[in-house]
C-alpha cells in the first residue's frame, strides 16, 4: 500500500460459491463443490497471510464484509478460519463491523450460532422479492416463506443488525406485488434495506429470454414510478435514504459500503475481488483455476492495477459522492483538489440544477429524486 494509506481499512472477502446460477446473475460465482470450496478457503488463508500492506502497523481494520456468491453456503468452519486469519494478520478494532451475505435456505440454527460466536455482527439477506412467482422467474431457489424463516432464525439467535436486498424490475412484478414485498419488509422492522434495479447483462439467461419474448420485464416508466413511491413509503416508515439504493433506520447504515462511496481504503481477498489503497485500484484474477494456481505457487493473484491520478481522484469523488444522499461539498473538495480543476465542473452543476436533477445547499450539491433516476447519465458527465 502507498505512503498516504488511510489508517482505517475495510476487508472484503469474496466467497464465490452458489447452489445454482440465477438467471440475471453477472457476478463472479461458480457452482458449490465441497473439494473446491476447501481448496479455496486454504487459498484465501494463504492470500491473507502473504498480504503485504505497507505501514500495516498503523492500520486498523474497522469493517469486514463476506460477499458473494453465497457465503452462507460454505461450512461455517471456513468463514471462522478466515476471520481468525484476519485477526492474526490485522489489528481489528473491538467494534469492527463484520457483515455476512446469506441466502434463505442455506442457514441452520447451529451455523448461525457459529457465525455469531466468531464475531459476525451484521447479516445481509439476499431476499430479492416476497413473491414466489418473481423469485422463480429469476432462478432463485428460495420462497417467501423461507425468507421469513431466515429472519426468525436470525432474530432467535440474537441478530438484530440485519439488512435485506429487494429488486425492482423483476419479471411479473407489478405495483401491487412490489407493495407487497416492501410492506412485508417494513412490517418486519428490519433496520436496513438495499433496493437494486434489475440490471441485465447481455450474456445472462434472462436477457436471452426477454430478447426471445419468452418473458417480459416491467417498462422503465413503471420501474421509475415504483422507485419514487418507494422513497416516500420508506421515509414515512422511518427509513432514511442515505444512498441511491440504500435506506436504514437511524444508526444502521452499512459502514463497509460507505467506504466505497467515500473512497476509503478496502482490501479485497479472493476471486475477482477489488481493492483500493487510496492511490491505486487493483483487482484479483477472476478465473478460479488461475486464481488458485497463482496463490498455490505464491505468485501474485493480481489481474490489473490502475494508479489514480489527481484528475481521476476528483472525478471519482464527484460521482461516488453524488451517490450519497448528502452529496458533495465543493469546499471540502477544494481542501483536497486543485480549485481550478473543480471549477471545470461548475457548468455541469449549473445545468443539472436547472434541469431539477441536482439540488444546492450553499456549496453542497446532491441529487434530487429525479436525479437519482438518471444517475448513470449524470455520472457520465464526470468521467
Ligand atoms: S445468488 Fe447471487 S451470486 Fe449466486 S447466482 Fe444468484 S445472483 Fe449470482
Amino acid at each position: 500500500m502507498s505512503e498516504s494509506l488511510a489508517v482505517n481499512l475495510g476487508l472484503y472477502i469474496h466467497i464465490p460459491f452458489c447452489q445454482a446460477k440465477c438467471s440475471y446473475c453477472h457476478f463472479i460465482s461458480v457452482p458449490y463443490q465441497q473439494r473446491i470450496a476447501a481448496r479455496y478457503k486454504s487459498a484465501i488463508l494463504r492470500e491473507i497471510a502473504n498480504t503485504c500492506i505497507h505501514n500495516a502497523v498503523n492500520v486498523e481494520v474497522d469493517t469486514i464484509y463476506f460477499g458473494g456468491g453465497t457465503p452462507s453456503l460454505v461450512p461455517a468452519g471456513h468463514l471462522i478460519s478466515i476471520l481468525s486469519a484476519c485477526r492474526s494478520r490485522f489489528h481489528l478494532i473491538p467494534e469492527c463491523e463484520i457483515s455476512l451475505e446469506v441466502n434463505p435456505g442455506t442457514l441452520s440454527e447451529k451455523k448461525i450460532k457459529s457465525f455469531r460466536k466468531a464475531g459476525v455482527n451484521r447479516i445481509s439477506i439476499g431476499a430479492q422479492s416476497f413473491v414466489d412467482q418473481e423469485l422463480r422467474a429469476i432462478g432463485r431457489l428460495h420462497t417467501a416463506d423461507m425468507i421469513l424463516d431466515t429472519v426468525y432464525l436470525l432474530r432467535n439467535s440474537g441478530y438484530e443488525n440485519i439488512s435485506l436486498d429487494l429488486m425492482l424490475g423483476l419479471p411479473f412484478q407489478t405495483k401491487e406485488s412490489w407493495h407487497k414485498s416492501l410492506n412485508i419488509f417494513i412490517q418486519l422492522r428490519i433496520p436496513h434495506i438495499s433496493i437494486y434495479m434489475l440490471d441485465l447483462d447481455e450474456e445472462c439467461l434472462l436477457s436471452k429470454w426477454v430478447a426471445a419474448n419468452l418473458i417480459s420485464i416491467p417498462e422503465e416508466d413503471l420501474i421509475s414510478d415504483m422507485y419514487l413511491e418507494t422513497i416516500n413509503t420508506l421515509a414515512s416508515a422511518g427509513y432514511t435514504q442515505y444512498e441511491i439504493s440504500n435506506f436504514s433506520l437511524p444508526g444502521s447504515e452499512c459502514c463497509h459500503n460507505l467506504k466505497y462511496w467515500r473512497r476509503e481504503a478496502v482490501h479485497g481477498f479472493g476471486l475477482g475481488s477489488h481493492s483500493f489503497d487510496g492511490m491505486v485500484r487493483y483487482s484479483n484474477l477472476s478465473n478460479m483455476k488461475d486464481y488458485l494456481g497463482a496463490i498455490e505457487t505464491d505468485t501474485s493473484p493480481k489481474a490489473w492495477e490502475e494508479p489514480i491520478d489527481a484528475r481521476k481522484a476528483l472525478q471519482e469523488s464527484l460521482f461516488l459522492g453524488l451517490r450519497l444522499a448528502h452529496g458533495i461539498n465543493l469546499d471540502e473538495l477544494s481542501n483536497k483538489y486543485d480549485e481550478k480543476k473543480i471549477s471545470q465542473y461548475a457548468g455541469h452543476f449549473q445545468e443539472l440544477s436547472e434541469r431539477g436533477l441536482v439540488k444546492r445547499d450553499g456549496n453542497r450539491f446532491s441529487l434530487t429524486t429525479s436525479g437519482m433516476l438518471l444517475s448513470n447519465e449524470i455520472f457520465q458527465l464526470f468521467v
